[in-house]
């Protein structure tokens, strides 16, 4: 039976090494870091992100600055309120929730924020540095997926990783991260799916980290004996949260497993708090 990957008990190990930091920094720049989060109409979805967001952030001592914009704001105006973040110097991160109304297009207003604010790591300048290799500031949800999976020790190098989902904001950049360290990445996406290959590649993974958001894409037993289970999506099933892999089945042949939820999502939220100390560091050493 696998083990859970619990992100809440990942997570809390790490809040203790980034209060330390915080303390040491204040020491250095008598200041502490401020999050700007912008948060665009009143998706209840987004509401619950940035609350939870501003938990942690203040148990860590990161200032929290909830920017509320209506739901009828233009893709410009957006663009203008990001400027004006960009050039207060009160203001080390920010974040734009998502979801975001139809009008805006995320990808754009990502590339407004100040590569040096960017707390999210969505900036192409940022993305660009994942691909470089050893990048301090990388997009959050691949960074906690990668975190789980380094909290078991397995060594990376020549390992069978296989990612189900290409996205810009998980799947690509967790590919990345997993190359750095020299495991053999593959990338699977639909077209793996209509090609009629997903069971084939999902069932040689020693690492598979699954990110699509279709509720029981992955059959328990395609998953590999003893292989590392990280499930990224969320769905909501008869008003229950449930990943993409058949958890249940899954379990019984993986040697770690991610619970959804409490696995992926809680370690999330502190990798963005990760992320804005870095981006604090930039501004202010
Ligand atoms: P996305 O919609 O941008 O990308 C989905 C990916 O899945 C694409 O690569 C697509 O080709 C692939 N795909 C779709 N159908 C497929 C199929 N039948 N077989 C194989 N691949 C298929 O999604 P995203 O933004 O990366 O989010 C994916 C999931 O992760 C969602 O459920 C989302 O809610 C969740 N998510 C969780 C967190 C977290 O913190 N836990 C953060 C971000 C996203």
């Amino acid at each position: 039976m696998a083990k859970l990957l619990e992100g809440k008990i990942i997570a809390s190990k790490i809040k203790e090494e980034l209060k330390q930091e915080i303390a040491s920094l204040k020491q250095k720049t008598a200041s502490l870091p401020v999050l700007a989060s912008v948060l665009v109409g009143d998706n209840q979805g987004a509401q619950i992100y940035a609350n939870s967001q501003k938990k942690v952030a203040e148990e860590l001592g990161i200032e929290y600055r909830l920017e509320k914009l209506s739901d009828s704001v233009t893709q410009n105006e957006l663009i203008d309120f990001i400027k004006q973040l960009n050039k207060d110097s009160s203001v080390n991160g920010i974040i734009v929730q998502m979801p975001l109304p139809k009008q805006i297009d995320y990808k754009l207003i990502s590339s407004f924020i100040a590569p040096e604010k960017d707390a999210e790591g969505m900036h192409p300048q940022n993305l660009g540095k994942v691909l470089l290799g050893k990048a301090k500031i990388s997009p959050c949800t691949a960074k906690s997926a990668f975190e789980l999976v380094k909290s078991t020790g397995v060594k990376l190098y020549g390992k069978e990783v296989v990612i189900v989902g290409h996205s810009e904001i998980v799947g690509k950049p967790l590919s990345l991260l997993f190359l750095e360290e020299f495991a053999t990445t593959t990338v699977c996406h639909i077209g793996t799916s209509e090609a009629g290959k997903l069971i084939e590649h999902v069932g040689r993974a020693e690492i598979l980290c699954v990110a699509v958001g279709k509720a029981g894409l992955i059959k328990g037993q395609w998953i590999k004996q003893s292989a590392i289970v990280i499930d990224i999506g969320i769905n909501r099933v008869e008003g229950k949260v449930v990943g993409d892999v058949e958890f249940e089945e899954a379990s019984k042949r993986a040697s770690y497993i991610t619970p959804v939820p409490g696995g992926v999502g809680p370690l999330t939220t502190t990798m963005l708090m990760k992320n804005t100390i870095e981006v604090f560091k930039l501004q202010k050493l």
